[in-house]
């Protein structure tokens, strides 16, 4: 089959695309602009007949994606923005939601070959900033972020605008799937990971030019950016980049989990988590706060296993091997 993948440059979807391609799948990119085209092509040269990539300027157009979608069997939407500096909440709020509906729409018209379509979502549409322990599943939705940044507008935090983005993204995409169901060839699957951390594939020239969630962990492990209280106390969930593109290609592939969406977690972490296993692997990385006890660590979100288990029943890498492929990526690029 062929698979449609939206911002195909980005670093979650090159490695969306690559896994795809080894496992047999023909997939068509879409970028932003032409310069973004040479590195793919080439970074896929081994699949040069299976491999296309196209440009689609303005995401957020209706009929952007109307071309794109001829002949495709399924559709992975990715491309939107993560960025936790946004000043105006409609930098990230635009492009997340038209882009989600531009792509659906798209889909509907000319998807005539569409069976699935995959969106790229986030924990954060379903979170919400907690004071106790809880665990979240994929019944919750962040309304907090939404709501903070109607009342806020643009002195809301970084994360409740990106937060707000992705939750609105969601919802309008389960909407757009519920009012239009009985017409559609395809089924709606959508994907929540939390933080994503790995190698990285993607075109990218100095570490301060990674995306958001590698060069947090670029500087915070590596480059030892937190202070002692921080490395123990600030943490989340993650996944490694390249359990998350498995997640993506099995979503096209299992017919159980249409009309689901799956939070898509291996674990949670505190930052001295990352910093002890990568100073074990490289004594240049600085130990950190050799005082963590890891047991002790509160973890105030958690994500419930139970779907994604279920469902796609991923073999998550554990978090020594993220931490030293990710090393040696960084390692070869001179970063270390
Ligand atoms: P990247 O920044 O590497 O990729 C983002 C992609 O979206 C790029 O292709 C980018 O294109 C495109 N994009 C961003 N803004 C726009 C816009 N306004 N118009 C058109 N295209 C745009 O980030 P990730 O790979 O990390 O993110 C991919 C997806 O995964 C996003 O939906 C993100 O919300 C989600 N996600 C990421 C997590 C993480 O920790 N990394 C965690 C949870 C979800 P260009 O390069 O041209 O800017």
């Amino acid at each position: 089959g062929k698979v449609l993948v939206t911002g195909a440059n980005g670093y979650i979807a090159t490695w969306v695309v690559r896994t795809l391609l080894e496992q047999g799948f023909s997939v068509r990119g879409t970028v932003r602009s032409a310069s973004k085209t040479a590195y793919l092509r080439d970074l896929f040269k081994s699949y040069c007949d299976k491999f296309e990539v196209v440009v689609v300027e303005d995401i957020t157009k209706d009929g952007a994606f109307d071309d794109a979608v001829k002949g495709v069997d399924a559709i992975e939407h990715t491309a939107s923005p993560f960025y936790l500096k946004a000043v105006d909440p409609e930098e990230v709020i635009v492009p997340a939601v038209h882009g989600t509906t531009s792509v659906l729409k798209s889909a509907q018209k000319y998807g005539t070959s569409v069976k699935r379509v995959v969106i790229t979502s986030s924990t954060a549409a379903v979170l919400t900033p907690a004071s106790e322990p809880h665990v979240f599943s994929e019944a919750d939705w962040n309304e907090a972020s939404i709501q903070e940044v109607k009342e806020k507008g643009r002195d809301a935090g970084g994360a409740a605008k990106y937060r707000a983005s992705k939750t609105l993204a969601e919802r309008a995409a389960w909407e757009f799937y519920e009012k239009n169901k009985a017409s559609l060839s395809w089924d709606l699957v959508v994907l929540n990971p939390p933080f994503v951390f790995g190698p990285v594939i993607h075109a990218v020239d100095v570490p301060e030019n990674l995306n958001e969630s590698a060069r947090q962990w670029y500087f915070n492990v590596v480059k030892g950016k937190l202070d002692n209280d921080a490395l123990v106390n600030d943490g989340s969930s993650y996944v490694d980049v390249r359990d998350l593109a498995l997640a993506h290609t099995l979503a096209i592939q299992k017919p159980p989990v249409a009309g689901e969406r799956i939070i898509v977690s291996a674990s949670t972490y505190k930052w001295q988590d990352f910093v002890s296993a990568a100073h074990h692997l490289d004594s240049r990385i600085p130990a950190g706060n050799t005082s963590y006890d890891p047991a002790k660590a509160v973890h105030l979100i958690r994500y419930s296993p139970d779907k994604e288990r279920r469902l796609l029943g991923i073999d998550f890498r554990s978090l020594e091997e993220t931490t030293k492929d990710t090393l040696e990526d960084f390692k070869a690029r001179g970063w270390l």
